[in-house]
């Protein structure tokens, strides 16, 4: 395959057991999913050769001619599949398409307000130790009683604080989110409104979660999470912002863009321009609301009460086990997901009394209502037990029989 066995066995016999690990495992991560065989292809392709610094019919290399089709096939399907006016599909990632409007809109010691990583934010939204929160005065927002973010409190703020930009969009948090509302907020202090719809850009895509488009002066995205694209960003604007923010991806933070990885996008949009994508989306939401469902019944709280969306957080301290533990113990029974912390979370970030679990990836291998629900007593079953060596090989055993049910890229 590819050469690479012959060529590198050292690094095949790496990839080979990473193709194992992700045949043989269950994917709860929430931001992971599998790509297809031909957004991998076309990440494989050629087009990794180019240098096409530029947008377009507007490069810096000769020779754009075909990564040129390639660039605009993207541009033109995200733009078809959020109703959006322009995008750049430029960003290598999500934090970059994020940095991008900054650099376009701010300037270092600017106020920017966005909700705060412990309770649900990115990093990119103003964390202290991200470029976020070292350049700009970070105002931050988050959860009412009752786990929904506290659109109160946020309005209040931001009267307080004036930020230049706000930021709405979320990395663990399992509701709608009100884009009309943080709208309406930006607009009466005077700010930006910046949607990081990163997370939710699939379920946007298959109709099941609200759209931002209409709302955000500014959207930004990755396309690997539930849009089950390749690794990378992409930004969505109205014409006014087109300008500035393409000067802000390059020259401003990239150089050449990726033009595989832009072919890859190309590939991943066209897919979730297919009806079947709707379907998808669909199942990723029924999914999630079987697995807090079934959680829920075997005595875990979910935060925020419930999911409107792919993910979920699980408050661990009924079981009487922390989140690192957990992570631990479900991976040993080939269980894959991430401790993160709850809201007001007692123990420290490296140990929280949560984990997140999304639906995106179990759902692309083709798990439906009865292996979810399955899936979600396993994991019961592994915080009931977490120190019993002879039960968890026996829930690997099960867990691999359902994963061999369901071969991700064929078996
Ligand atoms: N924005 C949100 C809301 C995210 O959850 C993430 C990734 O976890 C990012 C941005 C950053 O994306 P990337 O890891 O591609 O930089």
């Amino acid at each position: 395959k590819h050469g690479i066995a012959q060529t590198d066995p050292e690094l095949w016999n790496a990839i080979r057991l990473e193709d194992q690990r992700q045949e043989a495992h269950i994917e709860l991560i929430a931001s992971e999913n599998y790509a297809s065989p031909a957004v991998m292809a076309a990440q494989g392709s050629q087009l990794t050769n180019k240098y096409a610094e530029g947008y377009p019919g507007k490069r810096y290399y000769g020779g754009c001619e075909f990564v040129d089709v390639a660039e605009q096939l993207a541009i033109d399907r995200i733009k078809q599949l959020f109703g959006a006016e322009c995008a750049n599909v430029q960003p290598h990632s999500g934090a970059q398409a994020n940095e991008a409007v900054f650099l376009a809109f701010l300037k270092p010691g600017d106020t920017i307000m966005g909700m705060s990583l412990a309770e649900g934010g990115h990093l990119t939204h103003g964390m202290a130790l991200n470029m976020s929160g070292k350049w700009f005065n970070v105002v931050s927002y988050g959860l009412d009683e009752s786990e929904a973010i506290d659109y109160d409190a946020m309005e209040r703020k931001a009267h307080e604080h004036k930020p230049k930009l706000i930021i709405a969009g979320a990395s663990a948090y399992s509701l709608r989110i009100d884009w009309a509302r943080f709208a309406k907020v930006a607009k009466d202090v005077g700010a930006l409104l910046m949607v990081d719809m990163a997370h939710y850009s699939g379920l946007i895509a298959g109709g099941v979660y609200p759209n931002p488009v209409p709302h955000a002066d500014i959207v930004t995205s990755t396309t690997h999470k539930s849009l089950r694209g390749p690794r990378g960003g992409f930004i969505l604007m109205p014409q006014q912002h087109e300008k500035p923010i393409n000067s802000a991806i390059f020259p401003g933070l990239q150089g050449g863009p990726l033009m595989h990885v832009i072919a890859a996008k190309a590939v991943a949009f066209r897919e979730a321009l297919q009806p079947s994508f709707r379907d998808y989306a669909k199942q990723v939401v029924a999914n999630a609301n079987v697995l807090a469902q079934t959680l829920t019944e075997r005595g875990l709280r979910i935060v925020s009460g419930r999911t409107e969306s792919h993910l979920m957080l699980v408050d661990l301290r009924a079981k009487k086990i922390t989140g690192k533990e957990a992570e631990k113990v479900l991976g040993e029974a080939h269980i894959t997901c991430n401790k993160n912390a709850i809201p007001n979370d007692p123990e420290k970030p490296m140990v929280t009394s949560g984990i997140r679990l999304g639906t995106p990836a179990m759902t692309t291998r083709g798990f439906r209502e009865d292996e979810v629900a399955q899936v979600g007593h396993l994991i019961a079953d592994v915080l009931d037990n977490p120190q019993d060596a002879g039960k968890l090989a026996q829930i690997r055993e099960q867990v691999g029989q359902l994963t061999a049910r369901f071969p991700v890229y064929g078996g």
